[in-house]
């Protein structure tokens, strides 16, 4: 069987999954480590034994609905390869929204960023990739996920990173410039709705008690402690939670609270600032 070959099969054999042609062109890139234009000029390319054993197991996988990103253990995000594991979210699109928002407002400035929960440490990594005055603190609750962000920053040479394990911010010392976070929001309550692939994720990393919004009342409860005066605060949310979002914002006594869309159209994060005293 040849590269071609395989790939028409299988996406056959993954029919019940829309991006099936697109997985199984990801699966063959992983297992043979090509890229792309490899496969579209050596599609006659034989495979090994080995190789189609290896292939068959992963398909299986696949055809479980295991996301494509936990069999690759790796995700694109902000036009950063990230690798990932089953201790991290797997980086959404969404949250790009975020990033671009946390660097329009940081500007060319000198500014410490806080990033709660940084998972693989795709926010943390992408907001200090884009600027050398930006020196960005990821923590997180889990080990492994902190693990994987110094691996992540190590592997992407992006040097004005830290990360160290804290329960929100249990073990932060000092102020920032900015906090962000994607916590954990969906409805725990929702757990049974939501589709089979968000179950191949951490839990942890997902739900929240209190309609979703439990973990986002915790940081911005806290986070005028831990910010400069002027100091902002974004936090993502689900779609449906922006009004209240808002709301604890103002209720905390944040200036200038704005929702803004990510690019499925969907409010997706909630900025605030803190006043000047
Ligand atoms: N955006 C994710 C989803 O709805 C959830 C991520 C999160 O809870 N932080 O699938």
């Amino acid at each position: 069987m040849n590269i071609k070959q395989w790939i028409q099969k299988s996406t056959i054999k993954l029919s019940n999954i829309h991006s099936a042609q697109l997985d199984s062109k990801l699966l063959i890139m992983y297992v043979l480590k090509i890229n792309k234009e490899y496969i579209i000029f050596h599609e006659k390319k034989k495979l090994t034994c080995k190789e189609i054993k290896h292939l068959k197991k992963l398909l299986i996988r696949r055809y479980l609905l295991e996301p494509i990103a936990y069999i690759t253990k790796k995700k694109e995000f902000w036009s950063l390869n990230f690798h990932i594991s089953k201790y991290t979210l797997i980086p959404r699109p969404d949250t790009e929204i975020l990033v671009e928002k946390a660097i329009f407002l940081l500007g060319n400035k000198k500014a410490t960023i806080l990033d709660l929960g940084t998972g693989c440490g795709n926010i943390a990594i992408s907001i200090a990739s884009m600027n050398n005055n930006y020196f960005v603190t990821g923590v997180d609750i889990n080990k492994n996920a902190i693990l994987m962000a110094k691996y992540n920053s190590k592997k992407l040479h992006i040097n004005n990173t830290t990360f160290f394990i804290s329960n929100w911010f249990s073990n932060i010392k000092k102020k920032f410039h900015m906090i962000v976070s994607n916590p954990p929001y969906i409805n725990k309550k929702e757990f049974k709705n939501r589709n089979k692939e968000l179950s191949f994720e951490p839990k942890i990393a997902l739900y929240s008690p209190n309609m979703g919004l439990g973990y986002i009342n915790i940081i911005i409860n806290n986070a005028k402690k831990y910010l400069h005066s002027k100091g902002w605060i974004i936090i993502e949310h689900g779609f449906q939670q922006k009004n209240q979002v808002k709301q604890i914002l103002k209720k905390k006594g944040f200036l200038h609270v704005q929702s803004y869309k990510d690019y499925g159209g969907n409010y997706r994060i909630t900025i605030g600032n803190k006043p000047y005293i």
